[in-house]
């Protein structure tokens, strides 16, 4: 297993619409998916998707437990969202665009329908954390970040607050 590099904000790997996964029980895969969970536990973070490590591949893991609980890691392979109830408003951040939190509206429970790791079909119903996790990570496997779902005023402090970060890291 391996940790791999995680891309950041604005590399234009973050912006493809990742294609679907065919290959789903080849090694190479496999060893993709263990590496993508090693490197979401080291960052740490609560979720990953494929193109976050430069594969532009429909693929995350999520682990709102950070690794406590062995059970609650799952794999999405060609996740896609069937149904969304509610709505709420929660802080989030991300590994690609790291230093930025920003408080993000989305449906607060959703019912999921994707492949696991050995291409077997399965649906999920989530609520809370976990659906945020989840619409989190297959906003990148169709290019969009979180800071694409601010309001036009927020969108701009980010932008704003991102160039100032940018241009101190090169003083410095
Ligand atoms: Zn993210």
């Amino acid at each position: 297993m391996a940790i791999l590099k995680i891309y950041t904000y604005p590399d234009e790997v973050l912006r493809r619409r990742a294609e679907p996964v065919e290959d789903g029980g080849d090694s190479a895969f496999q060893e993709l998916i263990s590496d993508m969970v090693e490197t979401m536990y080291d960052a740490p973070g609560i979720g990953l998707a494929a193109p976050q490590v430069g594969v532009s591949k429909r693929l995350c893991v999520v682990d709102i437990t950070s690794g406590e609980d062995p059970g609650a890691l799952l794999v999405l392979v060609n996740p896609e969202i069937t149904e969304t109830w509610e709505k709420d408003t929660r802080e989030e951040g991300c590994l690609s665009v790291p230093g930025f939190f920003y408080e993000v509206t989305r449906p607060s429970r959703i019912s999921v329908r994707f492949q696991d790791r050995h291409g077997q079909p399965a649906e999920l119903l989530a609520e809370g954390l976990l659906a945020r996790a989840i619409q989190h990570e297959i906003d990148h496997l169709n290019g969009v970040l979180f800071v694409d779902r601010l309001g036009l005023v927020k969108k701009e402090l980010f932008k704003r607050r991102y160039r100032q970060n940018l241009s101190e890291a090169v003083v410095s």
